[in-house]
């Protein structure tokens, strides 16, 4: 007998029948794959966090806040100076003011004929320059006497005095010739390693 206002009483058959609905929904929820509750983790570590060599770091360091020692010896001396003005701009590369201390300096440009009577100076400038540092010779007469190799009072190449580690032909060089050399330099420090330094 149905009595208004409330609801049939359900027969033990749809009791059994509820229940097994309940039991395969439960089933088929359980089959389902567990939401992974660190899954935000990958996609922040994989924004914030570099991986990388000792090496690499320093190198990168290094050879983006070189401080350069401007040596200026002859006709080259111009557009090395012209080199670090506004239009060519070595700030660019952390190279922004010339050193006149070899104790503040790591790169030595040679720009011009190295005379006999130059040479210990300039020899004495490179030994007083702390590690790691390297050297640019700037246009023909800096890499090897130029048109004046054959006098008696210039050196025939920087080399013969201090070791290069770039050579940057040209007489003079243009600013852009050296900057090439210095993007060489910058490679030259990126294959370096600190522990066979
Ligand atoms: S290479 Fe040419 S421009 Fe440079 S110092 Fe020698 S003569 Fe002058």
């Amino acid at each position: 007998m149905e009595i208004e206002g409330h609801e049939p009483a359900l027969s033990a058959w749809n009791i059994d029948v509820l229940e097994g609905k309940r039991i395969e929904e439960l089933r088929v929820a359980s089959q389902q794959p567990i939401a992974d509750p660190d899954n935000w983790l990958g996609a922040e570590l994989r924004r914030n966090i570099l991986l990388t060599t000792v090496d690499y770091a320093v190198n990168w360091a290094r050879s983006r806040s070189i401080f350069p020692l401007m040596f200026g010896l002859a006709c080259c001396a111009f557009e090395m100076i012209a080199t670090a003005a506004s239009r060519f701009d070595i700030a660019r590369f952390g190279m922004d003011i010339f050193r006149w201390s070899p104790r503040q300096a790591d790169l030595m440009i040679v720009a011009g004929t190295i005379t006999w009577k130059m040479a210990p100076a300039v020899k004495l400038i490179y030994e007083q320059m702390a590690e790691p540092k390297w050297v640019i010779a700037m246009g023909a007469c800096a890499i090897s006497g130029g048109t004046f190799r054959e006098s008696y009072s210039v050196v025939p190449g920087l080399n013969r005095i201090v070791p290069v580690d770039v050579y940057v032909p040209g007489c003079p060089p243009r600013p852009e010739g050296l900057i090439h050399g210095i993007r060489l330099i910058h490679r030259k420090i990126m294959s370096e390693s600190i522990g066979k330094r």
